[in-house]
């Protein structure tokens, strides 16, 4: 496996059962995103409001940072449990999971992670509490994909910082009390010197443009950040000075995660939806759930989707240990998305023309889903990084697999 570390060490234990913990929070979700969520998604689709009923639903229920340990708030939950709360979202309401992850994983993670106590104490327990939202705050104009190559700056003044730059397609923005910037600090493109910087909505000179108009997720806003010299006092750097990269690289593999688990919530809708219909709709005297070839469509899906499913929960258990997983975390956001993206469209045709309307939830899948091939990291990308450690572990001489 990953990292040139042996197999008993990433814990290849063959233990595939969930805590009880871990159930009876899937079983609790389930409940609200079947009762709440899944009933106004297509309406959120329809007129891209923001949907703060179901984020207010996730605060109370105690879902917003859940694993925060108790002591700022949180119900210290695992990070498997945090996954599996993923997949329950986005099978009900993609929106709403992708505002949930961007959350949890790119704004409360890292401040867990890289905060200072005081820091933490500060700002973790209104995050927790839905008072306030989060954002993260690195692709630019020109940097997407080379994240490191950013132009935004951030200049020492006696205080502080201050930022300069713009931001695109940041997931929460407007919406969001808190952003998670990424600036660069230092000259050296080599050193790659760049800090991260917690920087809350009402900063003179932050601004936002317009919701973005998307193919899915219409509902998340997506939009342009400007930091037109934007002051940020010192006490809300987050982590090192000129080190934000490790900030937002260990800060995406665990968001990663998260992504993956949307594209499996997003398949299992799909899945349920084509098995209901196939057994409702009768074509030549039967439904069509007993023509073979709509058979052949619904287990090939189910066996890939349960495929995806597992690479998942593997992939959130290694980093719930804390164990550094960036090619598993690679290899399943690369298999749960590709899976996605190939079955959901198929799942489409088993509705035939019905499936092509928007009186059924299918055609808002195939948008929905899209995007978890390119958000946190491209399929390019993911498939970059799962080369980069198995060259190493062949350079070693310790086998590819
Ligand atoms: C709905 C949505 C929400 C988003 N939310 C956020 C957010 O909250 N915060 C944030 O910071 N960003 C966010 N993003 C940005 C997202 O992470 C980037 O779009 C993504 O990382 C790709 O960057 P890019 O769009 O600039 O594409 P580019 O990097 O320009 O890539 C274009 C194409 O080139 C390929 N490519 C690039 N480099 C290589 C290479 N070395 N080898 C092979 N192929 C390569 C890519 O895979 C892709 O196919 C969001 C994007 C979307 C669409």
């Amino acid at each position: 496996m990953g990292g040139g570390t042996g197999r008993e060490e990433r814990g290849e234990s063959m233990d595939f059962a969930l805590s009880e913990e871990e159930r009876s929070i899937r079983a609790a979700i389930r409940d609200l995103a079947e009762r709440e969520f899944a009933p106004r998604a297509a309406e959120y689709d329809r007129t891209g409001e923001f949907p703060w009923d179901n984020v207010r639903l996730l605060a109370e229920g105690g879902y917003l940072g859940m694993t925060v340990p108790p002591r700022y708030g949180g119900a210290g939950a695992s990070f498997l449990a945090f996954i599996l709360c993923m997949e329950e979202v986005a099978r009900a309401c993609a929106v709403t999971s992708v505002i949930f992850e961007v959350h949890n994983s790119l704004h409360i993670e890292p401040i867990l992670r890289f905060g200072s106590e005081e820091q933490r104490e500060r700002f973790l327990p209104p995050l927790v509490r839905g008072e306030r939202l989060g954002a993260f705050c690195l692709t630019e104009p020109s940097s997407g994909s080379d994240a490191a190559a950013m132009e935004t700056r951030a200049v020492e003044v006696a205080g502080g910082f201050r930022l300069r730059g713009q931001k695109s397609f940041i997931t929460n923005g407007g919406q969001a009390h808190e952003y998670l910037v990424f600036a660069r600090t230092g000259d050296d493109p080599g050193r790659r010197a760049v800090t991260a910087f917690l920087v809350p909505r009402d900063s003179p000179g932050l601004s936002f443009g317009p919701p973005e108009a998307k193919m899915g997720l219409t509902a998340s806003h997506t939009t342009q950040v400007y930091l037109d010299d934007v002051f940020v006092p010192a006490d809300r750097l987050l982590g090192e000075r000129d080190h934000g990269m490790r900030v937002a690289l260990a800060t995406l593999d665990a968001g990663r995660v998260g992504i993956a688990a949307q594209a499996v919530g997003i398949a299992q809708a799909a899945l349920d939806t084509a098995a209901r219909y196939a057994l409702e709709r009768r074509q030549f005297g039967r439904p069509i759930a007993e023509h073979e070839g709509v058979q052949w469509i619904l287990a090939e899906m189910a066996a890939d989707l349960e495929a995806a499913r597992w690479l998942v929960y593997r992939a959130a258990w290694l980093q719930g240990q804390g164990i550094r997983a960036t090619e598993e975390i690679a290899k399943a956001k690369l298999f749960a998305s590709t899976m996605a993206n190939v079955h959901v469209p198929r799942a489409l045709r088993v509705l035939g023309g019905y499936g092509f309307l928007k009186d059924h939830p299918m055609e808002r899948y195939v948008r929905d889903v899209k995007v978890t091939e390119i958000y946190e990291g491209t399929s390019e990308v993911m498939k970059m990084l799962i080369a980069r450690g198995l060259m190493e572990r062949t350079r070693q001489g310790t086998g590819a697999g």
